[in-house]
């Protein structure tokens, strides 16, 4: 039995039976039956089925905020809004299925087309930070494309897909297409990745285990699409809005109690005004609303787990602390917002803290911002904020990573391509790109000769 709690209080919110192997096995050759009936359902009815997926999404917005904010602890209005994304999602994907064409190519002798086929089943591995959020990217794109799946949610926050599930039997998809699982990484994620009639992995998590997935996808060619871990920089020059830029910049790291692949966790800030930004930026930091996660008003809840809690505040021990936040006492794995003033080469900004610590670290002219912001393994997201467009141009063809905002700090869009470079991994989710990694191109030769 999986006792899953509630991060805020440690209390319990519900008992599940985990699935092991022979579950695995099962839902894998269910989707296996599935996918010849799947695919060849017109695309215009394979549309309808993702609107009225996604319309009862609409309609349990609430409810399924609800399950998100207490198995997560995350701040309800921020639960909401996740359920509003996936939603879209679901009507993005829905209007993409029949306008994701082929190409028809003129070669010697004839004509050459191309088709984009479906992979079969794929299995989908996501992780806690954003349970249902994650999901739907790639649930989205993998059913336009006419693939069946097996989505595996992480162990700490099932229950978010297991409803979304059974809205998907509601909204009418046919036994077998969508199969949720609710298991342990190490024994139904593993074995999704090994069996020899899943096509595909999509995974997000962290780069360690997306390091695992893409060994053992080795076995069987899997193809994988890894979105995994960041270090993302925000890059804050001399001229740019300053006030603007710190009263944005606690968001870029707190949102999710730092949780989150995309956080800025490195605050980059030109020498000459160093002491000015970062006197702002605490200022800011005061005020983010930490408490409990079903009041209107929080904007951070608590960590996930009391281990990850612990390997938070080892990132912090010793550090040159800048600012440190309020938070509440336990019940709750709770942990404050906290400021380290650092070099980039201390371990705090070296490594995915994942917790609401924000390493902030002078620099000296955009040469050496360039610099630092790319000494790093990781490649995910970051920010520039400056006044100068030619600049902002130069530096965010510099930066080695697949998100940049300028004057912003936000990453994620429903139409926009969204994934790491080096070791954040590759692949893309999201807008048309998304559906390249659910589908294969086969070329078709036509002969005209007579
Ligand atoms: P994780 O430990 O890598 O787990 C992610 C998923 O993989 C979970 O469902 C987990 O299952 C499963 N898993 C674990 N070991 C496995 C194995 N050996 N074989 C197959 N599956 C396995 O990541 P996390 O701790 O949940 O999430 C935090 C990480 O995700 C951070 O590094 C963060 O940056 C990254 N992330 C990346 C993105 C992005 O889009 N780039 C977005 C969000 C998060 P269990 O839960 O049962 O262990
Ligand atoms: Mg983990």
């Amino acid at each position: 039995m999986l006792t899953v709690l509630n991060p805020a209080t440690e209390e319990p919110v519900a008992e599940l039976e985990q699935a092991g192997v022979e579950e695995a096995d099962a839902a894998v050759a269910r989707a296996r039956s599935a996918f010849p009936g799947w695919r060849a359902v017109s695309p215009s009815d394979r549309a309808h089925l993702l609107r009225r997926l996604a319309a009862l999404v609409e309609e349990h917005r609430e409810e399924l905020a609800q399950i998100e904010s207490r198995n997560v602890g995350k701040p309800i209005s921020g639960a909401r809004s996740e359920m509003g994304m996936v939603a879209q999602v679901f009507h993005f994907y829905a209007g993409a299925v029949d306008k994701h064409n082929g190409e028809t190519i003129p070669v010697a002798g004839g004509i050459a087309a191309t088709f984009r086929e479906p992979l079969g089943v794929v299995g989908l591995i996501v992780p806690w930070n954003f349970p249902l959020n994650i999901s739907s990217w790639k649930l989205g794109p993998a059913l336009a494309c006419g693939n069946t799946v097996v989505l595996k949610p992480a162990e700490l926050t099932p229950l978010s897909a297991l409803r979304l599930g059974e809205l998907c039997l509601d909204a009418g998809f046919p036994e077998g297409v969508v199969n949720v699982l609710a298991g342990k990484g190490s024994v139904v994620g593993q074995r999704l990745i090994d069996h020899p009639d899943v096509g595909k992995i999509g995974f997000t998590g962290s780069t360690e285990v997306g390091r695992v997935v893409m060994q053992r996808s080795a076995a069987t060619i899997k193809r994988v699409t890894l979105e995994l871990g960041g270090k993302s920089a925000n890059v804050v020059f001399a001229d740019a809005d300053l006030e603007r830029a710190a009263a944005s910049a606690p968001y870029a790291v707190f949102d999710n109690a730092g949780q989150d692949c995309c956080a800025r966790s490195r605050i980059l800030v030109e020498k000459t005004v160093y002491d000015r930004f970062l006197e702002l930026l605490i200022e800011a930091t005061r005020g983010v609303q930490v408490g409990d996660p079903a009041s209107e008003e929080t904007e951070m809840g608590p960590l996930i787990s009391a281990a990850h809690k612990e390997k938070v505040a080892s990132y912090v021990d010793g550090g040159r602390v800048a600012f440190r936040g309020d938070a509440p006492s336990s019940p709750g794995f709770w942990f404050p917002c906290t400021l380290v003033e650092a070099t980039n080469d201390d371990r705090i900004a070296r490594e995915e803290v994942f917790g609401p610590v924000a390493a902030v670290i002078p620099f000296a002219d955009e040469a050496d911002a360039i610099r630092i912001a790319n000494d790093t393994p990781y490649g995910l997201s970051g920010s520039i904020w400056t006044r100068d467009g030619a600049r902002f141009l130069r530096v965010a063809r510099a930066i080695d990573a697949g998100v940049l905002s300028v004057n912003a700090n936000t990453s994620v869009r429903v139409q926009t391509p969204f994934g790491g470079f080096k070791q954040s991994g590759f692949g893309r989710e999201l807008g048309m790109h998304a559906l390249d990694g659910y589908s294969e191109v086969k070329s078709v030769f036509i002969s005209t000769e007579a």
